[in-house]
């Protein structure tokens, strides 16, 4: 997505009325119950880690559960592909690596997204063609709904979707604007044809480099097909 674009959302984000999505958490009333079905690739491809998520897990539990967010968002023309930043691994099953069966391992370091789901806004344009945002996830299929939310838990809930969401659009902003700055400096281009012979490649078996925004600048990692997950 342009920078450009990626701005205006997060002007639209800012100028949405608390009021309106308060409604929506007042009316959803969702409390988790622990049921564990978010960790499961039922529910979930990936979990996407901001950069302080992956900070806290980096520091909590080292890099081994770490992994390039999938779907990498392009390729260069020398056949290096890029991503915005780390998902958590999964299971070969699909599972969150942190999901015992149970419960997650690691509750009390979990990513931004665990604690805001199934609050996460989705947006798009309303009839008038205007960005509007609503609450998405696995509505009425987990957890139990349309409880009673006291006040304060709302405003909470409201603060932390709000910081996700501003913190995964800043994120998008910072690596867009990274990408073209490296792109320039290195003489390289963004290859879609490339980025297709290199995913069949590595289908077949050959690894492949990937550029992980983080902190501001690239990490690189090499991954085999086997390490995917
Ligand atoms: S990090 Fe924990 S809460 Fe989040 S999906 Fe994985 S197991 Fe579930």
């Amino acid at each position: 997505m342009e920078a450009f674009n990626i701005e205006k959302e997060i002007r639209d984000l800012g100028s949405f009325p608390d009021e309106k999505y308060l409604n929506i958490i007042r009316e959803v009333g969702f409390v988790c119950d622990r049921c564990g079905k978010c960790c499961t690739s039922e529910f979930n491809d990936h979990i996407f880690l901001l950069d302080d998520d992956a900070q806290r897990i980096i520091e909590d539990t080292g890099r081994e559960y770490l992994r390039p967010a999938p779907y990498f968002d392009l390729c260069d023309n020398l056949g290096r592909f890029y991503v915005m930043g780390y998902a958590l691994k999964t299971k070969p099953n699909g599972d969150c690596i942190f999901y015992t069966g149970s419960s997650c391992e690691h509750y009390e370091i979990r990513p931004r997204i665990c604690k805001i789901y199934p609050y996460m806004l989705h947006r798009e344009p309303d009839e008038d063609g205007n960005i509007d945002f609503r609450q998405i996830g696995g509505l009425d299929e987990h957890g139990s709904y349309h409880n009673e939310i006291d006040e304060e838990t709302c405003t909470e809930i409201l603060k932390t979707v709000k910081e996700y969401e501003f913190g995964f659009l800043r994120q998008q902003l910072k690596f867009n604007e990274y990408i073209e700055k490296y792109f320039k400096e290195n003489n390289l281009r963004i290859s879609q044809q490339m980025y297709d012979r290199m995913m069949r490649l590595h289908k077949k078996g050959k690894a492949i480099e990937v550029y992980v925004f983080y902190k501001g600048r690239f990490e690189k990692e090499v991954i085999t097909p086997a390490q995917i997950s």
